[in-house]
């Protein structure tokens, strides 16, 4: 029989499984906060007996991701990081400084399949799901490799979260917990490429994170062609699926929009996006598209971006453009990949 994963288990689960073997139900706490404060195995956990750690060695495995690649951009201070996963599997985490604090940007899948044209992350497919402790181990790990403390998370790397839907729900609870690493929701921002029926679903929860909606095309014909997805979720019913979302939380929903050359970032699309969004109040985040080498798209000139940006201004779109950070490490928006790394 497989050893069970000890730290995809919440405090509740783990008070059964200690009252289950006639143990206190407060050795709950003690281990959940020695997994949650990163060890990496039984025998450190000092303020249990050892005949106890022996036992929960037996039963339980403890995911510690290995370490095999480490890349610092010389620009900004960006870190982005290559774990192994126990079974070979392999993602991406990227830990970025802003004025704000720490905030890494953390995989939710080995592989994607979404097949996004523009997107590094969707070559190969999907690998498989990752367990809620091998997401939360992008954060717990991140941080005590680079000795900065994360106050931030986006849900942005590799994969679709809402694709992976129970398992990030359960990571966000652990992650969460104040017994944890107690990061709330509010710092937290979960990006998706439009699963509405996952959508609704998260709207249910009631949870205070930022929804990011992968947009990048006002229309159906150019988004279609960029975004696989949107043969079955079309964008008008993608923006419904937003509005209620907004509806039900309370929490607006922002929008990602990749400037692609002669593709997405006409006159035309702007004033089309800006009369999709112009009633939401929803933000939209310009990206600069960044380079994957397998992929034939380019990024849209400087001019272009500008006057993208100037156009949704001028109606009323409330909209930034996001700076590109990690550039000289492939750590950009869509950058991110399982296995193979191409930076030296
Ligand atoms: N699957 C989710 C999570 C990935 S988030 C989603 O689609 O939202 C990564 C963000 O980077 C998404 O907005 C994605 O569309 C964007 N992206 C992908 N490839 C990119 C590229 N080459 N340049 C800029 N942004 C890219």
């Amino acid at each position: 029989m497989s050893k069970r994963d000890i730290k995809s288990m919440t405090l509740r689960e783990l008070g059964d499984y200690f009252s289950s073997i006639g143990e206190r139900e407060f050795r709950a706490k003690q281990v959940f906060s020695w997994l949650h404060d990163g060890a990496t195995a039984f025998d450190v956990m000092t303020n249990i007996s050892e005949a106890l750690r022996k036992r929960l060695d037996r039963e339980f495995v403890i995911t510690v991701p290995e370490l095999v690649e480490k890349h610092v951009s010389e620009l900004d201070g960006t870190i982005k990081f290559l774990w192994r996963m126990t079974d070979g599997s392999a993602v991406e985490s990227v830990l970025m400084e802003y004025e704000h604090g720490n905030t890494v940007c953390i995989s939710s899948q080995a592989g994607c399949r979404m097949g996004c044209a523009f997107c590094a992350s969707a070559i190969g497919g999907l690998v498989r799901n990752l367990q809620a402790s091998e997401i939360l181990d992008q954060v717990l790990f991140s941080q005590m490799e680079s000795g900065r403390k994360v106050s931030n998370i986006v849900i942005m790397g590799i994969g679709e979260p809402l694709d992976n839907f129970d398992n990030v729900m359960l990571f966000l609870e652990l992650i969460n917990h104040p017994s944890g690493m107690n990061i709330g929701a509010r710092r937290i921002s979960l990006s998706t490429c439009g699963l509405i029926e996952n959508i609704d679903k998260l709207s249910e929860y009631s949870i205070q994170l930022t929804l990011t909606v992968s947009l990048h095309a006002p229309d159906d014909e150019t988004r279609t062609r960029l975004m696989p997805i949107n043969r079955d979720n079309g964008v008008d019913n993608l923006l419904k699926a937003c509005g209620r979302y907004f509806a039900k939380t309370g929490r607006r929903v922002s929008y990602e929009y990749a400037l692609i050359d002669g593709v997405n970032d006409t006159p035309r699309h702007a004033e089309l996006l800006s009369d999709k969004l112009r009633n939401s109040g929803g933000h939209v985040n310009i990206i600069p598209l960044s380079d994957v080498p397998e992929r034939k798209l380019r990024g849209s000139s400087v001019e272009s971006i500008k006057a993208f940006t100037k156009i949704l201004k001028h109606n009323g779109v409330n909209c930034t453009v996001r700076r590109s950070l990690g550039r000289d490490i492939a750590a950009s928006c869509g950058q991110l990949r399982t296995r193979l790394s191409q930076t030296t």
